[in-house]
């Protein structure tokens, strides 16, 4: 470790160095060789962060050797000096990781102030008020963050004094009160710690960096990464820039400034800011601050030259940017720059807009755009009749768009327990903080009575891809009596309310949604994805109405029709029962007889739905038992089946299996039961057959897929079914009919056998889903209720249901596709488990080959989006 460079001055990083001194040090240092009027720092890096963590939670001596000599070096650049108050160097200590996690990790400003170092800035700036307010705001600060004293008594300590002194905002203080509250928080902080407030400088900044790696550590920083598939290893970075004023007076103060706007992505600054102010005024929503226009007439020089710097980060970052700028008596300092966090509409339009600008190519707008965020556009919006017939009862800040309609939750708690019930519900606050994060997760929207378009419900909001209206001053909550009142009206707890985040109208009742409109960014920006990617992309459907709904995500086809959810039917699942329930394959064969014609009348409409596009049909997957009823429903079945009660409870314990997943499922049943493949594949010709008829151009042809095949010889035994049925068929109509037979990848064993089962299968389509639980050895219906503990323990950081596990399932599929093709060259493969619209699945299934994926429809234009970014990243490489 002896020669290792852990801290860096800004003036030695710059962008392309994120992984090392994370995203807001790679910027700092970007920003400082662009020569922009960036308060100069250091960071210390992510490496110091593992390296702090192997090293039991303690700064290396190297480490803290590096530090001093960094801050030395920073006291030349700023010609003052830590600790001493004649000519004092404060500074802010801030966290910085390789992904922007807003308000998830810790910052402290004004470090370095004691009693001797206030009083020294009182002399030097005249300004006793100013110096005196930035002492209790560090005390408060640092108690909080690195001493962990709860910061709720020093807000309560504040409230007292408002009211005593008849003081309305925390600026109307004046320096005596700021001198009163200072002693109380010491003493408090006394009581707490019981030890004196620290009065060292350096003792101040390494429990400063010292928190500020803990938080790495905290419960919402690990949920928002678990939320967002942030590695635990990367670590954050620290950065320690020396600090400017925003509260020095009313030549200045602090704001947030987007370089276009985040909720509709209109190319127009749009922003928010406090006069004599600090930065986290503006963020914590404590009052509402105003909008970045209003600087036009506050303080014009100002605004200009921040709309000039504003434009120069954008069109340098080739990215709409969130900048946070202080003034300091009338002097504008940027302290950060990053990729701001925006709507899917936003995403969509600012990254159309950039290319029509010229300021980026179309691979480049492929990037600005998250894929799973196109989720959020697809999901329903407020029924305008229903809208407009309904009273709204209040009015606040459109912070982030769309419709929330569900019972009000005052509480995190309160949130989980009644989503856990299966309830919808909206979160209604004074303002969030970032605790509130695994609350704000499960509810629709958020309501806050306080905060502005960057608060942080409405930063999380956005990046959440939820709907948000804030600042709704009129909004007053008794969160302790469980109501809240609004525009004259009394809501409780429970009570159904509905935001619209477009509008920022609350209304205080359900209203019903109707299917999302896509805009005309959103076909432009996805026919460049469908130019680009390589992987086609179809959909798991198993209605007409599923199947046009997914044509019109842009699906290529159906990848999965699961026959059995036609079986589910409520008309049918007696005729079902009837052939489980039979005893000789003739009373088997009449059963079937009459499932049929509904079967192969499905198949027509599937096949006419789907136009030319290709449609994989998988035969009868899951165990027979499932059809059969339980409980007081056995009787009733009975009867209409017109046999015994005990006949049923006879056969129902006959079927049952100890583990049925892995039981009598999937081409098992075939075996046992040929008429079962005779028939659906008898099902399939023939509705292909009457399609032709109907329409002699249809091109596509039927594609048959055999489920749960774990040896060649099991699927050359069920193919040998389908084809001599086919042939029958195919005699009978005296026609030709082209169609092809392959099997899913979902069992260990067919993975690795796939060079020999390649040679009975026309395609492969990776059931993932079992490969997955299978490979893992874990159920994927019980899993659930122990994996909390693998990502409480980290021993898993993901669930391997929803992203594929690339080392594990990943190796078998890889392999599988490389054995079958050896074989058949020109084998086509998929993949329709649920792993199929996941983005980062979708990227590795590009890497490995396979011609399509397959996904639910709402998540075609998310995997159309992941298929393209694999091209693009991989052309990059
Ligand atoms: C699979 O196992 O991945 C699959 C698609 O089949 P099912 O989910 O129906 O078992
Ligand atoms: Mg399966």
């Amino acid at each position: 470790m002896g020669n290792k460079k852990f801290v860096y001055m800004f003036t030695e990083t710059d962008q392309t160095m994120r992984n090392l001194v994370g995203g807001k040090g790679a910027n700092l240092g970007q920003m400082t060789k662009l020569g922009l009027p960036i308060p100069q720092g250091f960071t210390v890096t992510t490496e110091a962060c593992t390296f702090y963590y192997e090293n039991n939670k303690k700064l290396s001596d190297d480490i803290v050797n590096q530090v001093e000599k960094s801050m030395a070096e920073l006291e030349k650049i700023t010609g003052k000096k830590f600790g001493d108050p004649t000519n004092p160097l404060l500074v802010s200590v801030r966290s910085g990781a390789r992904a922007s996690m807003p308000g998830m990790m810790d910052t402290i400003l004004n470090l370095g102030l004691n009693d001797e170092v206030v009083a020294g800035l009182e002399k030097i700036t005249g300004n006793p008020k100013f110096a005196r307010d930035s002492y209790r705001r560090f005390i408060q600060m640092y108690s909080d963050v690195v001493m962990g004293v709860s910061k709720s008594k020093f807000e309560e300590i504040i409230d007292e004094m408002k009211e005593e002194k008849n003081v309305a905002s925390d600026m109307d203080f004046t320096a005596e009160d700021f001198t009163e509250m200072i002693e109380k928080f010491k003493k408090y902080y006394y009581k707490q710690v019981k030890k004196d407030f620290p009065v060292d400088p350096k003792e101040q900044l390494f429990g400063a960096i010292n928190a500020v790696f803990n938080s790495w550590d905290n419960p919402r920083a690990n949920y928002y990464r678990k939320m967002n598939n942030i590695p635990y290893e990367w670590g954050t970075a620290v950065n320690v820039q020396s600090m400017v004023y925003g509260n020095m007076g009313n030549d200045s103060g602090t704001g947030v400034s987007f370089t276009r706007n985040p909720a509709t992505g209109e190319n127009e600054i749009f922003g928010e800011y406090l006069i004599n102010a600090q930065g986290e005024d503006v963020v914590a929503g404590t009052r509402t601050p105003s909008p970045f226009s209003k600087l036009k007439e506050e303080m014009p020089k100002i605004y200009e030259e921040f709309k000039t710097l504003s434009k120069k980060l954008e069109t340098h970052f080739k990215d709409m940017q969130d900048i946070e700028f202080t003034i300091e008596k009338g002097k504008l300092y940027l302290l950060q720059t990053r990729n701001g966090k925006r709507t899917a509409e936003a995403a969509l339009r600012i990254a159309v807009e950039m290319v029509n600008e010229g300021l980026i190519d179309k691979k480049r707008a492929i990037m600005l755009v998250q894929p799973e965020q196109l989720d959020a556009l697809l999901h329903p919006q407020f029924d305008e009749k229903e809208l407009k017939k309904t009273p709204h009862i209040g009015e606040g800040l459109p912070a982030s768009p769309g419709a929330a309609s569900g019972q009000v939750v005052f509480n995190v708690e309160q949130a989980i327990k009644m989503t856990n019930d299966g309830k919808r519900v909206v979160l209604v606050r004074l303002e969030t903080s970032p605790e509130d994060i695994e609350g704000m997760h499960v509810s629709e929207g958020f309501l806050t009575a306080r905060g502005g378009m960057t608060s942080h419900a409405a930063v999380v909001a956005r990046g959440m891809g939820k709907c948000c209206v804030s600042g709704v001053t009129s909004l007053s909550i008794n969160e302790e009596k469980g109501f809240f009142t609004l525009g004259g009206k009394t809501v409780h707890q429970g009570d159904y309310i509905s935001l619209d985040g477009t509008t920022g109208k609350i209304y205080a009742d359900k209203i019903p949604t109707v299917p999302a409109r896509i805009s005309g960014n959103f076909e432009t920006f996805m026919k460049w994805c469908d130019d680009v990617r390589i992987l086609q992309v179809r959909a798991n459907a198993d209605t007409p109405k599923d199947a046009i709904q997914a044509r019109e995500f842009g699906a290529e086809g159906i990848g999965l029709c699961r026959t059995e959810h036609m079986f589910f039917d409520s008309e049918r699942i007696n005729v079902v029962r009837q052939f489980i329930l039979a005893d000789t394959p003739i009373q088997r064969k009449k059963a079937l007889d009459k499932l049929l014609p509904v079967q192969r009348k499905d198949f027509e409409e599937l096949f006419e739905a789907m136009g030319d596009f290709p449609v994989t049909i998988r035969y009868l997957d899951p165990p027979l038992h499932e059809f059969l009823p339980s409980g007081y429903d056995i009787a009733e079945v009975a009867k209409e089946l017109g046999v015994s009660a005990e006949r049923v409870r006879a056969k129902i314990t006959e079927l049952h299996e100890f583990n049925p997943m892995m039981g009598h499922r999937g081409c098992r049943l075939s075996v046992s039961y040929p008429e079962l493949a005779e028939m659906q594949t008898r099902a399939v010709l023939e509705a292909y057959i009457n399609v032709k008829k109907r329409n002699p151009e249809y091109k596509a042809h039927p594609e048959i897929m055999i489920p749960l095949i774990g040896d060649e010889v099991e699927l050359k035994y069920v193919k040998d079914l389908v084809v001599k049925t086919a042939n029958e068929v195919i005699k009978e109509h005296n026609t030709e009919v082209e169609y092809t037979v392959g099997t899913m990848i979902e069992i260990p064993r067919a993975a690795i056998r796939a060079d020999h089962i390649a040679k009975e299968a026309d395609f492969f389509s990776f059931g993932t889903n079992d490969l997955t639980q299978m490979t893992f050895g874990f159920s994927r219906d019980d899993a659930g209720s122990f994996l909390n503990n693998y990502y409480d323990k980290r021993i898993y950081t993901n669930d391997p249901f929803a992203r594929l596990d690339q080392n594990g399932v990943g190796v078998l599929v890889k392999m599988a596709c490389e054995k079958g093709r050896a074989t058949k060259p020109n084998l086509k493969l998929g993949v329709c488990g649920e792993h199929g619209g996941e983005p980062s699945s979708v990227e590795f299934f590009h890497k490995v080959g396979l011609d399509y994926v397959s996904c639910s429809p709402f998540r075609v234009p998310i995997a159309r989006l992941a298929a393209a970014q694999a091209v693009v990243k991989e052309n990059q490489e």
